[in-house]
């Protein structure tokens, strides 16, 4: 076994992942779980760390970005390839007054200059120092605009589901039912976003064995099938709708013994093909009146039958002193939105996971630059992030051009053309690679035509 590796937590899974904080604007949305705070996004708290950053800076977009990045190089971590995240609120609920200067900000902050508009921000990131490789929007199932996100650079869709049973739905006010949340999730994978869903088990109308059957569904019913998943159970927060209801004693939490082992169930029903991104919110103590504190969890609930991506990534196994080992590829088909996807991974022989790539056959053209066209939804080289060009252990070593080979050729039996949906700053890659840009998309012809 190799020593311990040291690795910068933040950047374990190969990005830097840099949460943008929306600007406390009103929601429209009136979930009853969901705090309100003055002068703080809707869904936040006041000293939640990501927000209070920004709070301090005055709501300064893009000193509060650039002394977090300096920052972070500080401590260690490489910068040049980050994840945008978009938290707080709905963003995309907002006026086109108030997101396209917010965008720019972003890029003008990462490319360390000041453009005249936001399509030359974004622009000019293609070969900035750092690159933004992957955009993620936070949303509803009934609030998606696939042009705006695409014109953002968006690569990673993630909507708030919290339960798929319209009853509970409607108790906690959340204003969509189920059946948005299939429309949704078609149109986004055939749009090519990767998609993650948010899910709230012990939401009031329900029960650990509902919870549990609810999350079932979700890999039973091709209608569902997310790629990311977070799993944050109820919490009875100050100045929320709920905190009320809990203190007239008509909702109670579940305690924490039910959580855990809800959480393990969960996790183990997961499919390989998933990424359990995170579980449990991280809320300060002294906003939460009732509900599970311990933010922990997830270590009690992992267990040797988890198979979900994260818990096989090499990042994580090398904190633990594993060695990289040789790897083959393995494809995994399922059916997802009336759609096929082609689940490649790099594996060892222990199963420890060094790469992905997401390709779909849409069952619907959602723009014409996608007609007749397969489309990769995400490539993912795991281990500690390398800098843009040199090599780590896992990085930079074939592994992410082996899979795209191979999705090229899968692609290439049923298609002439293949589609990329690249984040903004990896579109250098994919030129290397033969691809070429068109509106939104990269693109490379798999087949001369007649
Ligand atoms: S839509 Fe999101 S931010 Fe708005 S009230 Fe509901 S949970 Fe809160």
């Amino acid at each position: 076994m190799h020593k311990p590796l040291k690795l910068p937590k933040k950047a374990i899974s190969g990005v830097f992942p840099l949460s943008v904080v929306i600007p406390p604007y009103p929601c429209p949305f009136h979930c009853a779980y969901c705090p309100t705070f003055p002068n703080i996004p809707k869904s936040y708290v006041p000293d939640s760390p990501a927000v209070k950053r920004y709070i301090d800076n005055e709501w300064k977009i893009k000193e509060t970005i650039q002394s977090r990045l300096k920052r972070m190089e500080a401590l260690g971590t490489p910068t040049d390839k980050i994840e945008v995240i978009l938290i707080g609120g709905t963003f995309l609920a907002l006026a086109p007054s108030i997101k396209k200067p917010f965008i720019k900000e972003i890029y003008d902050a990462i490319n360390d200059s000041s453009s005249e508009t936001m399509e030359e921000a974004v622009k000019k990131n293609e070969s900035a120092d750092k690159r933004v490789v992957a955009l993620c929007i936070e949303t509803r199932p009934d609030v998606i605009n696939i042009e705006e996100m695409l014109s953002y650079g968006t690569t990673r869709v993630e909507i708030g589901v919290q339960a798929v049973d319209d009853e509970i739905l409607k108790l906690v006010k959340r204003g969509h039912d189920v059946a948005k949340v299939r429309e949704a999730t078609a149109l986004l994978k055939d749009a090519g976003f990767k998609v993650g869903y948010h899910m709230m088990p012990a939401l009031p109308g329900s029960s650990a064995q509902k919870d549990l059957h609810m999350y079932k569904q979700l890999w039973e019913d091709e209608d569902f099938r997310p790629d990311q998943m977070k799993l944050y159970p109820t919490l009875v927060v100050k100045n929320a709708e709920l905190e009320k209801w809990y203190n007239e004693g008509k909702y109670k939490p579940y305690d924490e013994e039910t959580i855990t082992s809800l959480l393990r169930d969960m996790l183990i029903s997961t499919p390989r093909y998933v990424r359990v991104v995170r579980v449990m919110r991280d809320i300060p103590k002294k906003w939460i009146v009732a509900g599970t504190i311990h933010t922990h969890l997830r270590m009690e609930a992992e267990s040797d039958a988890v198979v979900e991506v994260r818990s096989r990534e090499i990042g994580y196994k090398m904190k633990k002193g594993y060695k990289p080992k040789p790897w083959q590829l393995k494809t995994y088909e399922y059916k997802a939105s009336k759609g096929k996807e082609f689940f490649i991974e790099a594996v060892d022989e222990n199963d420890v996971l060094y790469g992905l790539i997401r390709l779909r056959f849409p069952a619907k053209k959602v723009l014409d630059e996608l007609e007749n066209r397969a489309i990769i939804r995400e490539l993912h080289v795991y281990g500690p992030a390398a800098k843009l060009n040199e090599k780590s252990e896992t990085q930079h070593r074939g592994i992410g051009k082996a899979l795209l080979e191979r999705a090229e050729e899968i692609a290439k039996e049923s298609y002439d053309d293949i589609a990329v949906i690249s984040g903004v700053g990896v579109r250098e890659y994919y030129k290397k690679r033969g691809y070429s840009l068109g509106k939104y998309y990269m693109h490379k012809k798999l087949k001369n035509k007649d």
